[in-house]
């Protein structure tokens, strides 16, 4: 396919450098693991992004969870079925605003097909999950910080009456698919017991993992690609567009002719792909924490209140506890009642504090069949993308960038991409 020609950009001057440079959009979590893979390959990367890695977007505040236990994409018939219980309004962690219903009507409808197709959509999921704990564990011992990272697994806990037939389902469902799982230790469940009297049940999963600040995570990866010859600029990129057989990159501050580029600008990632005819229908469920930095941690893994949707996880020098799945604008501000909500659960759960931490809100960026998009664009274009890792950025970051690896030097990618390709959504509607 030839590139396409945009008249309404046909005065824009011409690109100032041609370099042989990749660019790539946005340092994320998964922009930084691919800033620095693509680096140790030999590469000369450009990493962009409007503000320092991993300040702006969700890789910043999530739970630090490396998620290795989640391999099935999260629209399902069951949860078809049950959703309603999850809302905010009954009590759970799931918020659609009523004002946000007529424009999240083309996603909910292709999550609701996707939920028919779960079978199907793990594999390619889990291929990329299961190692994920190995391969970031490799790249932070490759640059030197392995002390970012905890494999001590997380313990989940589960409340009231039924608490013991929940965790004895979780832990079968577990086992089925080759996870350690074991009893929580009892000395950890007689201090959440003590907490919150009532029946509670727990168990260790030992196979995830855990990080010590998603951010000095991303950090160090730049780092790592610096010292490897890469280069990182902070600036906004406003447009992308194919040039003969590269890509033409403009930012705020110039226009660059690069080699190749990669999009991975998290929820903001779509309008960058439109012009290589790629429809990537992302929508930013936001999710919310709040940290203590005066608050002993329980245990040295994270806790995950099932009972509660909430996870805590011990961060160096303070514990994050992360909730929530709000289906509202990228951009939009937060919402004081949920974060009013977290903190009283919080302090149900024993959680206070003598300092107050405002909260924050980020946006994961959310394809609706819960995969991410991962692959090159159609044509000749040297157009890559790494985008929509909803829940799993983090776990998925490492695992990701090998597979750029691969896709950017023609090698045979290490899983298998096919499902990932952004085309399975169609073509952007003309603007
Ligand atoms: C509350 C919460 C908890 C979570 N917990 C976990 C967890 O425990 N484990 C897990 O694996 N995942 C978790 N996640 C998900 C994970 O954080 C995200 O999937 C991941 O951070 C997405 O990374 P990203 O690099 O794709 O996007 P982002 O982190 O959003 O980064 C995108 C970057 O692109 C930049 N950008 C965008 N547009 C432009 C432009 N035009 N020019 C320049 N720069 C641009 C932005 O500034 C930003 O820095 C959680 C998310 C949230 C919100």
């Amino acid at each position: 396919m030839s590139a396409p020609s945009h008249p309404a950009f046909s005065n824009r001057p011409a690109p100032s450098a041609s370099d042989e440079r990749i660019a790539i959009i946005g340092a994320g979590l998964v922009g930084s693991a691919i800033a620095w893979r693509l680096a140790r390959d030999g590469h000369r990367v450009l990493l962009l992004d409007r503000a320092e890695p991993a300040s702006a977007g969700a890789s910043f505040g999530n739970a630090g969870h490396i998620a290795v236990e989640q391999l099935e994409p999260l629209p399902s018939i069951k949860l078809l079925l049950t959703f309603w219980r999850e809302l905010t309004v009954c009590g759970g962690c799931v918020h659609i605003p009523l004002h946000r219903l007529a424009a999240l009507a083309p996603w909910l409808a292709r999550f609701t097909a996707a939920a028919f197709h779960q079978q199907r959509n793990t594999p390619p999921l889990a291929a990329l999950v299961r190692p994920a704990a190995d391969i970031l564990e490799r790249t932070l011992r490759d640059i030197g910080r392995a002390d970012l990272l905890m494999r001590r697994g997380h313990y989940a806990f589960w409340f009231g009456r039924r608490a013991p037939v929940q965790a004895a389902h979780q832990a079968r469902e577990a086992r089925e698919r080759g996870f350690g799982i074991e009893p929580a230790p009892a000395e950890l469940t007689r201090v959440i017991e003590a907490r919150t009297p009532g029946t509670v049940a727990g168990l260790w999963f030992r196979d995830s993992a855990h990080v010590l600040d998603p951010q000095s995570v991303a950090a160090a990866l730049v780092h790592a690609a610096v010292q490897a010859g890469g280069q990182f600029e902070r600036e906004e990129v406003l447009e992308i567009y194919p040039e003969g057989s590269r890509i033409a990159v403009r930012t705020s501050g110039q226009l660059l002719k690069v080699r190749a580029a990669v999009v991975c600008a998290g929820v903001q990632s779509a309008p960058l792909l439109q012009r290589f005819g790629l429809h990537a229908p992302l929508t930013s469920e936001r999710g919310y924490h709040l940290e203590f930095a005066d608050t002993p941690a329980l245990s040295d893994a994270p806790v995950v209140y099932a009972s509660h949707d909430l996870i805590v996880t011990p961060m160096r020098g303070r514990l994050r506890a992360t909730r929530y799945l709000e289906f509202e604008r990228h951009g939009a501000p937060a919402d004081a009642r949920k974060i009013q909500r977290l903190r009283l659960t919080l302090e149900r759960l024993g959680y206070t504090s003598r300092t107050r931490h405002d909260g924050w809100v980020g946006s994961r960026p959310t394809l609706p069949d819960y995969l991410p998009g991962i692959g090159r664009a159609p044509g000749e274009a040297p157009l890559f993308y790494a985008v929509g890792h909803q829940h799993l950025g983090l776990t998925l970051a490492t695992p990701t960038a090998e597979a750029m690896a691969a896709l950017v030097s023609g090698r045979e990618a290490p899983f298998d991409l096919r499902p990932l390709d952004l085309r399975r959504f169609g073509t952007p509607r003309p603007r």
